[in-house]
């Protein structure tokens, strides 16, 4: 009697850029029964991240910018939990969820996608004070403190606590940091309109860079026409400058200068996804990412680890243009989505025995968007400023939004925005959406305090069950009709 041979499993972790197109893929590419793929993230959607400078700016709603895993993944199995723990040796993975006891999955396969998430350094008072700009919860609760500061501020008179909730200081001179620093310098601009009590010289942008230039994707003299931009817009780059303390929410400077702020966002680097790197055998390079091969299967040049793939900036991927700092892929999306396609690709060739290819790509360039109608592009030493490069920046990130459904809710914001105008209040309360309800829900009456009752006769001479019991008569009361209000 033949028995029919096992589906290879297959087990993605992490489903954000490199994951998600990961799984995306592998539905076009697998026949239906060649394989089971199951995707595990604590996250039930991928985020564009590109996207979440605009969305703290409030140019784009924060829930167009994520893309739901179970209405695009038909055919892939998808787990809103943690992978905790990698043992490759016996091909299982412990996924831990939000509630629950953890279990183990067995594999065939394993593609590690997990992402990075923001590198900060040992100063005092930045985890407490900071916040980074990794995720779309980071995006959304940076553009309701900016709203929340605004309206606290507009009650106050001139002086230092007024000063304080104006201040915006972001640390990280790279792509994400410029371009939050500036899409938020002109959200505030255009806030100033419907906030008469306050001028454009009450609010204080400050961006710190520990290097002596920003931008390091574009040429020094493409970076220098940013901050000449940044400049007149009135928002203070400090080069060669570095954070030594945030303790108590005020900044102090390697130039001993201080600058007590309300809203501090880390954006100065990112490190691959500790949980899932330090939690698994599988090799890791010197600067604590997954070893890669360029075909992307895990491991070096002269050894192979036979079904672990990764992809995305969790995983060190050689760049065979020779372009890349220190030999590797730099960690970006460009990257990320490409490596994912090749990886769908090269892991169903492997599962039919197939050679795999390896990853090549040559940089198509950088551009940021630096608040409405001004932006910056190169490619190569083609550089574009202002508003052509805007309108790069919107074309190119509007086509790369995976799926049309997205495509048209972000484009859709764009197009209301331009007539409309951005949205502009604070949604902070949905933190405590339970607050009104709460002020005014009528609760039992707490039981009245036990008096203590004088004795009518003399205890002594009292026998049995009839003894009178301190507070009997407040429990006996029927209970009052709670009273509204
Ligand atoms: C503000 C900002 C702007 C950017 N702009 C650009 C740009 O213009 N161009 C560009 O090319 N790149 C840009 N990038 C970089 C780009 O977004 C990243 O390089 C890209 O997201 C990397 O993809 P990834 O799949 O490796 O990681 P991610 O997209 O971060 O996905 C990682 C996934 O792993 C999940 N995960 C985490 N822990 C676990 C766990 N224990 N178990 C399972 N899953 C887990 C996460 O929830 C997440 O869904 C930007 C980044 C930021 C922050």
């Amino acid at each position: 009697m033949s028995s029919t041979p096992a589906v290879p499993k297959i087990l993605i972790v992490g489903g954000g850029y490199a994951g998600f197109y990961t799984a995306w893929k592998l539905e076009k590419h697998l026949r239906k029964g060649e394989a089971e793929v199951t995707m595990v993230d604590p996250l039930p959607y991928m985020t564009y991240q590109p996207f979440l400078p605009e969305v703290a700016a409030g140019e784009i709603e924060a829930r167009h910018i994520v893309v739901g895993h179970r209405r695009h993944l038909k055919r892939t199995k998808v787990v809103t939990a943690k992978v905790t723990g990698i043992d490759h040796a016996n091909k299982t993975a412990t996924i831990t969820p939000e509630e629950g006891a953890p279990w183990e999955i067995e594999y065939d396969q394993i593609v590690v996608t997990a992402g990075a998430v923001s590198r900060t350094f040992p100063i005092p008072g930045i985890a407490d004070n900071a916040i980074g700009l990794k995720t779309i919860e980071e995006a959304v609760a940076i553009r309701d403190r900016l709203l929340g500061n605004f309206d606290k501020a507009a009650n106050l008179p001139p002086g230092p606590e007024r000063d304080r909730l104006l201040t915006v200081v972001v640390v990280g001179g790279g792509f994400a940091g410029i371009e939050v620093f500036a899409e938020l310098r002109a959200f505030a601009s255009s806030l100033l309109r419907v906030y008469p009590q306050l001028s454009f010289e009450d609010t204080h942008f400050h961006l710190i860079e520990a290097m002596g230039r920003i931008m390091p994707e574009v040429s020094l003299k493409t970076s220098e026409w940013v901050l000449k931009d940044l400049a007149k817009r009135g928002a203070n780059v400090h080069l060669d400058t570095q954070v030594t303390g945030a303790v108590d929410g005020v900044i102090e400077l390697s130039t001993g200068e201080s600058l007590p702020s309300d809203l501090i966002i880390w954006t100065a680097g990112v490190m691959a996804n500790p949980t899932v790197v330090r939690g698994g055998d599988l090799p890791v390079e010197e600067r604590g990412r997954i070893a890669t091969r360029a075909d992307l299967r895990v491991g070096t040049v002269d050894e192979v680890v036979e079904g672990a793939w990764a992809a995305g900036d969790v995983s060190a991927v050689p760049d065979l243009t020779g372009k890349g700092v220190g030999g590797y892929c730099v960690p970006n999306a460009q990257h990320a989505v490409r490596q994912a396609k090749l990886l769908a690709k090269n892991l169903t060739a492997v599962l039919r025995g197939e050679l795999p290819q390896e990853y090549i790509h040559h940089n198509l360039g950088a551009v940021a968007g630096l608040g409405l109608y001004n932006g910056v592009f190169q490619s190569g030493n083609i550089a574009l400023k202002g508003l052509i490069a805007w309108f790069a920046h919107r074309g190119y990130h509007g086509m790369a939004m995976p799926s049309w459904e997205r495509k048209w809710r972000v484009v859709g914001d764009w197009w209301h925005n331009f007539w409309l105008g951005r949205d502009n209040v604070s949604l902070a309360t949905v933190q405590n959406p339970r607050y009104v309800f709460e002020e005014f829900a009528a609760r039992p009456r707490p039981a009245a305090p036990v008096e203590p009752q004088q004795p009518a006769i003399d205890p002594k001479s009292v026998v049995g069950e009839d003894a009178p019991v301190a507070g009997a008569k407040a429990e006996k009361e029927p209970a009052k009709a709670p009273v509204a209000g």
